[in-house]
């Protein structure tokens, strides 16, 4: 028999929706190439067609304003990838953005951020007014919720500094869908990104949000699909899955309140048990489903593997981008130090968590961290 597992580890990849697991099994039982004329081939495309409609409704966008990628890795990087000669990037950024525009060749900017986690709106102001006015092509990025913290961050407003500036501004909205309402139109955004496996749609999917008559030079070159915009043949099984899981997002009505609840009950549980433990930007707006603790004199890989070993899924910093050891960049670019920023550990829930979830989480965190807190 195996031991029951309690998954809260949702900014990293929620559990596949039985809808997406529906669509993905009709649409791999489909035959044919997206791009040929004959009827099994349109039905093929009729799949990407329909998904296509979904991830535009959920985000307030136009269908041909959506184009499909391998995930919000590709997508980041293809935008970093465009001709800039200035990138100004906040410094708590995914690595999937920071890499690249490292990368670029452009000269970059640090967008800084406050001791709460959100970015220094009247700096990123003055910090973009000075790269356009050396430079022609300037990119702004900022995304619209931290996959660390669970941190909002004032995209709207610098988009419209952005266009006030003649600037091209990048959203990384990846986990904020199911969560606070996306609207590309009404952020005034040129470019957004989205990732299928955050919203319960499958891993290795995702989306670049291209505001109509922006233009980039595509990232993958071969095949004319995608409006010539992203070669190569269609994902159709997981484009299908990732409308699915869309359409099953915008049809939920209570589960934000929900996790509300549930997020407001396990912070005021883990700080009745370890007073000693601090949540990060607890005192930004944050979405409703992001803990980040920290734990004070504790290696936060240790306190993953004895939950682990409790039978809970959590993580440590950003283990999205596993492999990584060491302090998280996010929490030292709001000024943690290395010692807090290693002592913490990320609990994320969704919309199948559930009460006993967070009951099974506190048992287990009074077993490991309370004696970890008073050893300490
Ligand atoms: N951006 C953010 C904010 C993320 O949290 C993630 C996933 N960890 C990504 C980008 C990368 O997404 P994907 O897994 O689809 O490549």
């Amino acid at each position: 028999m195996t031991a029951a597992r309690t998954y809260l580890d949702y900014n990293a990849s929620a559990p596949l929706r039985a809808e997406a697991r529906a669509a993905m099994v009709a649409a791999m039982d489909t035959l044919g190439n997206p791009s040929s004329v004959h009827a099994e081939g349109r039905a093929a495309r009729a799949i990407i067609e329909h998904a296509r409609e979904e991830v535009a409704k959920l985000v307030n966008a136009h269908a041909s304003e959506v184009v499909f990628t391998s995930g919000a890795t590709e997508a980041n990087n293809w935008v970093m990838a465009g001709s800039w000669d200035e990138i100004c990037v906040s410094s708590i950024e995914h690595d999937s953005v920071l890499a690249p525009a490292r990368a670029s060749g452009a000269r970059l900017s640090s967008l800084p951020v406050s001791t709460i986690g959100v970015v220094d709106v009247e700096a990123a102001k003055s910090i973009l007014a000075r790269a356009s006015e050396r430079s022609q092509r300037v990119l702004v990025s900022l995304m619209l919720a931290n996959n660390e913290t669970g941190v909002m961050q004032p995209a709207a407003e610098v988009a419209a500094e952005a266009r006030r500036l003649g600037a091209t501004m990048h959203i990384d909205a990846v986990q904020a869908p199911g969560r606070i309402r996306v609207d590309f139109a009404a952020l005034g955004a040129d470019a957004m990104v989205l990732s299928a496996h955050k919203l319960g749609g499958p891993r290795g999917a995702g989306a670049l949000i291209l505001r109509d008559g922006v233009t980039l030079p595509p990232l993958i070159r071969g095949g004319g699909q995608e409006r010539r915009r992203r070669g190569g043949t269609e994902n159709v099984t997981g484009i299908a899955g990732f409308g699915a899981a869309v359409a099953a997002v915008q049809h939920e009505t209570d589960a934000v309140a929900r996790m509300r609840r549930l997020h407001t009950m396990l912070e005021d549980g883990v700080l009745r048990l370890t007073p000693m433990a601090t949540i990060i930007g607890r005192d930004a707006k944050r979405v409703a489903n992001t803990s980040c603790i920290a734990l004070p004199g504790n290696a936060a890989e240790t306190l993953v593997i004895k939950l682990d070993l409790e039978g809970i899924a959590v993580s440590a910093g950003a283990a999205c981008s596993s492999g990584k050891v060491g302090p998280s960049h996010v929490l030292e670019a709001m000024g943690l130090g290395a010692d807090m920023a290693r002592a913490v550990i990320r609990v994320s829930l969704g919309p199948q968590t559930s009460e006993g979830d967070i009951a099974a989480f506190l048992a287990a965190w009074e077993k490991v961290a309370k004696p970890a807190a008073i050893a300490a």
